[in-house]
């Protein structure tokens, strides 16, 4: 663990005061690092020459090494980052009226197996580090000169399978002495692992959960996500159910809407009666092609009969306006076409 960027501001304190340093001096490190981006040990005026020294001899700083910069016309801009071993990530920067929004990778490649996800179309072969997930937001800060103020973890990969790293980075990010991104100001994304759902409702964090359904039924999501035949929806929503009951928090319910696979108003019905008494909104998300696969996506007409029928029936709906379709860098669209 030599990378900083690995380190929770406790763990770093405890390093301080195993080393014979002071805990505050973790704060100060990690000001440095977060808010003024300094990735130089040698510039960290304000620590004495011992722990500048120590610092330099035994951490480092990794940014990632960027690779291409694409823009869209929506201002979404993708970025490609090079990995310290050379393999290739993706990282999205969006912006809102209400900030900069980044869209992190967890994994290279995906092993749940989506038939529509471009993710997927890649196993993985293996998780990111913490300090590999925490550099994409760091990275883009200091290329952009400017500050992310909302995350989500719905880049490649399923954040629930390297859970402990999401979990670090989470933390880190939303350390008031670091980074500083508000907990509601993120949200994590997974296709439903029940095991993780609770363990996350156990954090204690006010972090956002979006939990990928795509369908009402068993035999409709199977086909759709592999990882349904493990872990059916039933066992998602009891998952859920117990997160929302330990947390008080509402969640999201993620819905693409696919024109003539899971798009027909009786399963809007059967999903609102699914999701009946459920503390939760349903996002509907506008589909962006992969040329792999011959899904499309529901045309406007269809999608708002979708929505307001779910709204007639009680459920809170809303149509997700996606950006950056036109570079792909739609969340979980992405894919390094350097691969192909
Ligand atoms: N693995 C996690 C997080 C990454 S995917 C998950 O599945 O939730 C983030 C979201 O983007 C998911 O809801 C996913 O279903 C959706 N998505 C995947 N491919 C897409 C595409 N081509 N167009 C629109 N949304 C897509
Ligand atoms: Fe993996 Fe999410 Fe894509 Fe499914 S939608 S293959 S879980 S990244």
């Amino acid at each position: 663990m030599k990378d900083l960027l690995n380190y929770t501001l406790k763990e770093l304190e405890d390093k301080m005061m195993t080393e014979g340093f002071k805990k505050f001096n973790a704060r100060q490190i990690y000001q440095w690092t977060y808010k003024k981006k300094e990735t130089d040990f040698t510039n960290m005026s304000n620590l004495s020459k011992n722990l500048r020294a120590y610092l330099k001899e035994k951490f480092v700083i990794n940014t990632l090494t960027l690779k291409i910069r694409q823009l869209s016309n929506d201002g979404t801009e993708k970025f490609l980052f090079e990995l310290e071993d050379g393999n290739i990530i993706e990282t999205v920067l969006m912006r809102h009226d209400y900030g900069l929004s980044v869209c992190v990778t967890t994994q290279l490649g995906c092993n749940m197996g989506c038939s529509f996800c471009a993710s997927g179309l890649y196993k993985k072969t293996r998780d990111l580090t913490t300090s590999e997930i925490v550099s994409q937001v760091y990275t883009i800060e200091q290329l952009i000169k400017e500050r992310v103020s909302h995350v989500v973890v719905m880049g490649i990969g399923e954040p629930f399978d390297n859970y402990d790293n999401t979990m670090r980075f989470l933390k880190i990010i939303n350390s008031p002495h670091g980074q500083e991104i508000g907990a509601r100001h993120m949200t994590v994304s997974t296709s439903g692992l029940p095991k993780q759902i609770r363990a996350f409702a156990n954090e204690d964090f006010q972090v956002n959960l979006a939990i990928s359904l795509h369908a009402p039924n068993n035999k409709l999501r199977t086909k759709l996500m592999k990882i349904n035949e493990t872990y059916p929806i039933e066992e998602v929503l009891d998952a859920v159910k117990y997160y929302i009951d330990k947390t008080n928090r509402r969640v999201t319910f993620e819905y693409i809407l696919l024109k003539g696979v899971n798009d027909d108003k009786s399963l809007a019905n059967e999903l609102s009666d699914l999701l009946r008494g459920i503390n939760c909104y349903v996002n509907l998300i506008r589909y962006n092609s992969v040329k792999e696969f011959d899904y499309e996506g529901t045309e406007d007409d269809t999608a708002n009969t979708f929505k307001d029928q779910l709204l007639k029936r009680g459920i809170n709906a809303t149509l997700r306006q996606e950006k950056g379709s036109d570079i792909d860098a739609a969340c979980g669209q992405l894919r390094s076409k350097e691969l192909d």
